[in-house]
């Protein structure tokens, strides 16, 4: 377009100048008219600057808030700043500037890019998850998950990404590589802080009834959350040398336990060395070393089945049948009890594994299709089943529960797939976690409120230390303190929070952004919750995820008084 058709040069400015000095795009709580919360997924911002993709998102909820403003609402539409994260400190560590200098000099950049481009932004609001008067409150909801047991401390094999050495979450692990820097991620041993999402899972589960969200959006959070009802059943392991061990497992299938002929368990089940016979040692631990160094989403993904016998054998308890016991990748740790009882007729994954060492495929849910050519594992007429057969499966399953139940081998359960969130990062550029260990009388103690933020210290160096300890460990006069709680010599945790911490729950703040004493005053309440999210189908899960269960714990500690932050939910990309 030239200058001659249309004069962008002065007509634009002009008008974003006016925009700005009549304060159009602020939201005013005093405004009496009623209000419309409409809100983009904040972005990182990164050294590359706006880029189309990112407009492509924003424009949608730009056009809406307009109209939604024509249509006499007072709407908020607010913009800030998901700042932590490696590329910031990445950064840090090649040239050796403070990340928050880099961070600082893209924001700027961002904010003049989406003027130029004219978005409609109430910038009285901005909001920057690294200034410390925005992380004060991250710590703030830290330390009341603490206070009640959602947050805590624990041993955990945690994925380690050896280039930057730091343990990652399951979710930055994409395709068994680091999200961020593409080095094959490996397993290690640490000490981590987790939040206890799991306690929230039919919640999250159940809330998404009420929301108008897409629809694949929502299967996409169920089958997360993975919810199963089964039981757990009460197997007896019986090892090569005669010895007992109770050897539990759950299923999703108790109407097929006539049917199971072996049982499996993961190579790394603690029992396993126990029941091992003599004849059979040598094999087992050759494999257990074999399957050592692989990543739990390959072995789940493995077409080819592989597995060993242990010479060990277990009861049944609903026939008191002795069936052995192999170890077999395809069965993992972390899932269930770590053992499952093999149903080949009527599992798709034990049919291989039977089908190729020759282990017994014994009908017990009859169908037209038969199990000549694969697994049945659909509904049907229970046989071979000792007193159930002739059970439609479906009854037949409550019915063998409730006889586990009487007999006291077993009960009714649910299953997650959910686990706990691992919340602990060994990295300079995240927010610290709140919490002082007592070297003398109260172990973990969170730091207390009047005292929040814990700020990030100056370090000489933003290298991860790379055994394990965040760089902040190495700023020895700001890890050395008092215990709040008895006055005696403390340190502080050196562990930093993921980048998600910042963006569960910004939101909320943006309706009272400069308030000093409260994460929301009661007139920033009155904007809340957000009516319509707009982002990219890429959060569809984590994230959103993150943001229902920090607003479900706002919720129940009385900070806010809904449980679901976004009524309705556009994702772009679908
Ligand atoms: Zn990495
Ligand atoms: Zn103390």
């Amino acid at each position: 377009m030239s200058d001659e058709s249309y004069k962008y040069r002065e007509i634009e400015p002009k008008w974003r100048e006016y925009w700005i000095s009549n304060r159009l795009h602020e939201a005013r709580d005093e405004d009496p008219r009623p209000k419309y919360y409409c809100l983009d997924m904040f972005p990182y911002p990164s050294g590359s600057g706006l880029h189309v993709g990112h407009w492509r998102s924003y424009v949608l909820p730009d056009c809406w808030s307009r109209y939604k403003w024509l249509q006499g609402y007072k709407v908020l539409h607010p913009m800030g700043w998901d700042a932590f994260g490696s590329p910031a400190e990445n950064d840090a560590i090649q040239k050796g500037i403070h990340p928050a200098v880099g961070t600082k000099r893209n924001v700027e950049n961002f904010k003049r890019q989406l003027h130029e481009i004219g978005a409609m932004y109430d910038w009285s609001r901005e909001i920057n998850t690294t200034d410390p008067e925005y992380y004060k409150w991250t710590q703030w909801i830290f330390v009341k998950m603490f206070k009640v047991g959602l947050a805590y401390k624990t041993f955990m094999p945690v994925n380690w990404c050896p280039s930057c050495k730091t343990g990652i979450a399951n979710e930055d692990v994409v395709n068994g590589r680091c999200e961020r820097c593409g080095t094959e991620v490996t397993k290690k041993e640490l000490n981590q802080w987790m939040l206890r999402i799991t306690r929230y899972a039919d919640r999250l589960l159940n809330g998404l009834e009420k929301l108008d969200w897409p629809e694949k959006v929502k299967t996409m959070q169920t089958n997360w959350i993975g919810r199963s009802e089964g039981a757990e059943v009460n197997f007896t392991a019986i090892a090569a040398n005669g010895a007992e061990h109770p050897l539990n497992i759950f299923t999703t299938r108790p109407d097929t336990l006539f049917g199971a002929t072996y049982m499996v368990m993961a190579p790394e089940h603690p029992l396993v060395s126990e029941l091992t016979s003599n004849q059979q040692a040598a094999e087992v631990e050759a494999y257990i070393e074999k399957v050592k160094g692989e990543r739990d989403v390959d072995r789940a993904a493995k077409a080819e089945k592989t597995g060993v016998f242990t010479g060990a054998s277990a009861l049944n308890p609903v026939n008191n049948e002795k069936i052995p016991i192999w170890i077999a990748d395809y069965v993992l740790m972390a899932y269930g009890t770590g053992a499952i009882m093999a149903v080949p007729a009527h599992d798709e994954r034990d049919y291989e594994f039977a089908k190729k060492f020759g282990l017994e495929i014994r009908e017990v849910i009859s169908s037209k299709e038969g199990i000549e050519k694969e697994a049945y594992i659909g509904e049907g007429t229970m046989v071979n089943s000792g007193r159930f057969t002739g059970m439609p499966s479906g009854q037949g399953r409550k019915a063998i529960v409730i006889w586990l139940e009487e007999k006291g081998v077993g009960r009714a359960t649910v299953n997650y797939k959910l686990r706990d969130w691992v919340f602990s990062r060994q990295r300079y550029w995240g927010e610290p976690i709140p919490v002082v260990h007592c070297s003398i009388n109260c172990g973990l103690v969170p730091v207390p409120e009047e005292d929040l933020p814990v700020r990030l210290p100056e370090v000489e160096r933003y290298q991860p230390t790379g055994t394990g300890e965040s760089p902040l460990a190495a700023v020895q006069e700001w890890v050395k303190t008092r215990c709040p709680n008895c006055g005696g010599p403390a340190e502080r945790e050196t562990d930093t929070m993921p980048q998600w911490a910042g963006s569960s729950w910004y939101f909320l703040r943006y309706a009272s952004p400069h308030a000093a004493a409260a994460l929301t005053t009661a007139e920033g309440k009155k904007w809340l919750p957000v009516d319509l999210y707009v982002g990219g189908v890429e959060h569809a899960i984590l994230h959103l995820l993150y943001a229902r269960f920090f607003t479900m714990f706002l919720h129940d500690a009385g900070v806010v008084d809904f449980d679901e932050p976004f009524q309705s939910l556009f994702n772009q990309g679908m």
